[in-house]
């Protein structure tokens, strides 16, 4: 067999293979009782990015007699060699085949790394299905946004974590180092794992399907396994330390930085978005864990540059003290601060001026939808006082280039509401002077997710994105503003994985035999092969994408308890039909369901 050296001097970036960084953690094989692969389906620069992968890896290894090493997607370049050479997909801290692990853990980040999977397992020499793989073989757990509707991977994961991983992952070590102790078979291991909360095990239901392909019912065909899986959460976040000996990337990965999680959830509510739902409630670390956190993993890893992490920064309860303090941290270690997902407000603005590590170039802003119509039915509080008053501002300060994100597509827009995105530019330009300003103009597509109040609603089709983008171009036709817009061929397929049932993953194993991979990626997207896949399996794209759903509906993702209750989610839906807005978390609460709310003022009991 063909060495390992010799590979790598044959493929770009060899570094991404070869494991070996600071803080990487090495354990004797022999000694351990469960060795888990960590597996990102992606290239290294990109998993490692990943906060995720630094928070288990560190629990997993924290655990005596517990060994986690990583697994990345190769690149083409290394994936034809070790074809060619029948080398199979590797861990990188002992170049262990994946086949030999006991459990092989995926991330489950976005729906269009999904054929990265499928190649990841068929570079491992493990069946794609779960009935297809034999006692001894490594079971296939995933978790992540992606598996709050994890139906089209159903048939191929052994299991799946749902909610906060960190409590989860450790019972389910427990139980495989019990089970294993015992000599059990897979099944015994799956009956045991299914009683965690959090833990969905597919195998265990059935979905029964109408004439018309909705689905009638889901049978349960093993009595131990629950009606419903509640997500898993972790009531409070300061229990868990945030990983502090991070791996320091040999390469340039896409975020190099050391990075404190700041909060978990969100109370805004903006109707489309699934990480708010799913990921709620609101639960913060304390400014004094973080500042601890942040010291320590600067001082762990050497990193030149610290960002915090949340889905909107700026909302944390003492975000000044806290970025006051942390700006005098970074100032004495020469460390720079970055604070993304800001809401653009005057003190956001003065702290970025202050923190100096934005290029005065770049501001990004994201009002979502032109009207305030439409920006009330997508639940985003944001008047244009405010958008104006703060860009102003920013231009004021000296930033000379903005960003501007709106989503098209969303439910009950019009060409009017087009008309108005448009025309927020054109006022912009006007107020801010449009010699000094550069404004790009970032177009994403719809995309429908489970557990979201807009779950039920039609994605526009392709013709209706393409004329909406060619409407906008001309529209946007204005000197100074430059106009892109996200592929609509791969929001298609984005949709119809993420509300799809059991019967997509035969598409994507389709998909995956026709050569889609790294469909993320725009160069590597191929439309004409998903198309193919979802019509030889018998498919049709539109059925998930642009047919709206009644309330009634079973939905693929029925089992899976979000804890955000179905009766909020239409009320959202309704109060969107009305453009009527929602209030955040923060200023009262919206009974959503979760009931468990540590900073809501009013509890939903
Ligand atoms: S229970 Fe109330 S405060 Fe808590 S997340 Fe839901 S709406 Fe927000």
């Amino acid at each position: 067999m063909i060495l390992f050296e010799e590979l790598l001097k044959r493929v770009e970036r060899p570094a991404r293979y070869i494991g070996g960084e600071i803080n990487e953690i090495q354990k004797d094989p022999a000694s351990c009782r469960l060795r888990f692969g960590f597996a990102f389906p992606d290239l290294y620069e990109i998993g490692m990015s990943y906060t995720g992968l630094q928070i288990l890896y560190g629990i997993l290894n924290g655990r005596e007699g517990v060994f986690c090493e990583r697994v990345f997607a190769p690149r083409q370049d290394m994936e034809t060699l070790m074809r060619e050479n029948g080398v199979p997909l590797f861990t990188l801290e002992t170049k262990t085949p994946v086949n030999k692990l006991d459990i092989v853990g995926f991330t489950l980040q976005y729906e269009l790394s999904f054929t990265n999977i499928l190649n990841m397992l068929s570079l491992s020499g493990i069946p794609f299905l779960s009935k297809e793989r034999k006692e001894g073989m490594p079971f296939i757990i995933g978790g992540g946004p992606c598996a709050f509707n994890p139906e089209p991977l159903a048939e191929i994961f052994d299991l799946f974590v749902i909610g906060d991983g960190e409590e989860t992952i450790v019972k389910l070590c427990e139980v495989f180092e019990n089970w294993k102790r015992a000599g059990g078979r897979k099944e015994d291991f799956l009956k045991t794992a299914c009683t965690i909360e959090g833990v969905y095990v597919p195998e265990f239901y059935i979905p029964i399907y109408k004439e018309n392909n909705e689905i009638e019912t889901f049978h349960k065909l093993y009595a131990g396994a629950g009606t419903h899986v509640k997500k898993s959460l972790v009531p409070d976040v300061n229990k868990i330390d945030p990983p502090e000996k991070n791996i320091v990337s040999l390469i340039e990965a896409v975020h190099d930085r050391a990075v404190i999680e700041i909060f978990r959830g969100c109370g805004r509510g903006c109707r489309f978005c699934q990480a708010g739902m799913i990921y709620r409630p609101v639960r913060e670390r304390t400014k004094e864990t973080i500042l601890k956190a942040a010291k320590n993993q600067l001082k762990a890893t050497g990193h030149e540059e610290l960002s915090l992490l949340s889905l909107s920064t700026s909302d944390h309860s003492e975000f000044e003290p806290l970025v006051k303090e942390l700006m005098e941290m970074c100032a004495g270690d020469n460390v720079s601060l970055s604070l993304p997902s800001l809401r653009l407000d005057s003190f956001s603005l003065d702290v970025l001026d202050k923190i100096g590590s934005y290029k005065k170039s770049g501001l990004t802003f994201a009002p979502e939808a032109g009207s305030q119509r439409l920006r009330n039915v997508i639940n985003k509080c944001l008047d244009e006082e405010t958008i104006f008053s703060s860009l102003k501002q920013a231009v004021d300060n000296g930033w000379s280039s903005i960003k501007l994100y709106f989503m098209i597509g969303l439910p009950t827009e019009t060409y009017a509401d087009l008309d108005e995105i448009s025309g927020l530019v054109r006022k912009i330009m006007g107020i801010c002077g449009r010699k000094r300003l550069k404004i790009t103009v970032s177009i994403s597509n719809f995309v429908p997710k489970a557990h979201t109040p807009f779950q039920w609603e039609a994605q526009d089709r392709y013709e209706e994105f393409v004329q909406k983008h060619n409407y906008l171009q001309e529209k946007l036709r204005i000197k100074g503003v430059t106009f892109n817009y996200h592929d609509s061929e791969m929001s298609i397929v984005e949709a119809a994985i993420a509300r799809g049932d059991r019967r997509v993953g035969m598409a994507l194993i389709k998909a995956w035999e026709k050569g889609c991979k790294f469909d993320g990626w725009s160069e590597h997207f191929d439309y004409g092969r998903w198309k193919e896949a979802f019509h030889e399996s018998g498919l049709d794209i539109s059925f998930y994408t642009s047919r709206e759903r009644g309330y009634e509906e079973i939905m693929p993702w029925e089992i899976i308890d979000s804890m955000v209750s179905k009766e909020f989610l239409i009320r959202e839906t309704n109060k969107a039909k009305l453009a009527a807005t929602s209030k955040d978390c923060r200023q009262g609460c919206e009974k959503c369901g979760i009931n468990m709310c540590l900073r809501s003022r009013k509890p939903d009991i």
